[in-house]
């Protein structure tokens, strides 16, 4: 007779959530996975610098792609994908309720799903993708919104923008700013740094690079600024922008490159910090009030850990389908992540061909970023991610 399968379900099917599902397929036969997620097409956000401003330079299959197709190859039984939105965790029968549409009223709409083992791999969103104090962009997917659409509105709407000015002067900030620039000589660029330089928390050579490639490229740098006050005009839809030197820029577009969401509306208060992020332990198991769950983990940005980084999910993924794995095993191995001990890198195009990063204390040149990254901002490994073969 054939054993009882053990249900897992994966909350989110981004870059964490596929690692895990995919991963944990591999190493646990008996696992059955149940991966929820609002839209069935797995966006790769990172390259979205370079696609919103210059949308014939990648393709939409590059970094749009169906989630169910991936998961082809394994046993029947072993995988369902359910497309909806988790919105309550109940502990009290192990299970958690998807809407499955926008506006699910019906019960019909609302369905339960019951699981011995739960992964929260919800991610997070930013001002700039709600439309929050800035031009919305979708830097990350919103929950039964057409990603497409919202892409193909972006895209038209940076197009047209002669004068923009962009809050924020990490790798997000300076690349767009680079992409910008190089996109059209007509427009006229600002960026805004709160702090002394760009790239807070590179090396010192990396910061310098990134200002003066940018210089290069006519970009305007204020240093020491911050952004005080937006305001849109309803009917010219232009931009006020007030900073904190006294200055006020009238611009087409103003672009917050500020600021994490935690994706958490549907996760109990109980397992986060004051920030609103999922508390974990060195395996990832939630803890609760000090205590660590045994049924239930967090993966990729929805946890309390520093660095909130793609380059930070395919390790922890493989951390959490070995412990649940080995716990299915009853085999007594334990895997452990610890956030300090994954090298520190950054990786900033500015522009096509040049760039700026480090890998640890090396510094990278031009060249180096164009080809890792600055190429085509590394949609060579959206599929790899896609099957969490990263
Ligand atoms: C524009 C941009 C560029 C970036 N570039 C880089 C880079 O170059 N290098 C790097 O290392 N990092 C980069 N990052 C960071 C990187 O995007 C994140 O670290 C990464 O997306 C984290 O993946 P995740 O799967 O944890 O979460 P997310 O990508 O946020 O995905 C969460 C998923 O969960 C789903 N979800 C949310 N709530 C629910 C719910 N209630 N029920 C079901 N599903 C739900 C969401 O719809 C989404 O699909 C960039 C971030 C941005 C915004």
């Amino acid at each position: 007779m054939a054993s009882k399968r053990v249900s897992v379900i994966v909350i989110g099917a981004s870059h964490a959530g596929l690692a895990v599902s995919h991963k944990l397929l591999r190493q646990a036969p008996k696992a059955s996975i149940t991966l929820i997620n609002p839209s069935d097409e797995y966006y790769f956000n990172i390259s979205a610098p370079r696609f919103l401003v210059k949308p014939r330079s990648l393709l939409p299959n590059q970094y749009l792609y169906n989630i169910s197709e991936t998961f082809s190859e394994y046993p029947s039984g072993s995988f369902t994908f359910v497309k909806g939105l988790v919105t309550k965790i109940d502990y009290s029968n192990k299970s958690v309720l998807v809407a499955t549409s926008e506006k699910s009223t019906t019960e019909s709409d609302v369905i339960s799903i019951l699981f011995d083992y739960l992964v929260i791999a919800s991610g997070s969103t930013t001002p700039a993708t709600l439309g929050q104090g800035s031009l919305k962009l979708p830097f990350k997917a919103t929950p039964f919104e057409d990603t497409r659409k919202a892409i193909s509105e972006a895209q038209k709407k940076l197009e047209v923008a002669k004068r923009i000015v962009i809050g924020g002067a990490g790798p997000l900030g300076v690349e767009l700013a680079g992409e910008l620039a190089e996109a059209s000589a007509e427009k006229i660029i600002t960026l805004v740094s709160k702090s002394s330089s760009l790239l807070e928390g590179a090396t010192e050579t990396v910061k310098r690079t990134a200002e003066s490639l940018l210089r290069r490229k006519n970009v305007e740098i204020l240093k020491n600024v911050t952004v005080d006050q937006v305001q849109e005009d309803p009917e010219t839809k232009s931009w006020m922008v007030t900073l904190s030197n006294g200055r006020i820029i009238t611009a087409d577009q103003y672009i917050s490159t500020t600021g994490v969401i935690p994706n958490n509306k549907f996760i109990p208060t109980s397992f986060l910090n004051h920030d609103g992020w999922v508390n974990v332990d060195e395996r990832l198991r939630v803890v609760e009030d000090g205590t660590s769950r045994s049924d239930t983990y967090a993966v990729g940005d929805i946890t309390c850990l520093p660095y909130r980084l793609l380059s930070r999910v395919p390790l922890q993924g493989a951390t959490i389908a070995s412990n649940i794995a080995a716990d299915i095993a009853q085999d007594a191995r334990i895997a452990t992540y610890s956030a300090d001990a994954q090298k520190k890198m950054m990786v900033v195009p500015v522009g096509q061909s040049t760039g700026t990063g480090h890998l640890g204390r090396w510094t990278l040149c031009g060249f180096l970023v164009w080809l890792f990254k600055g190429k085509d901002f590394l949609t060579y490994k959206a599929p790899k991610f896609l099957r969490g073969k990263e």
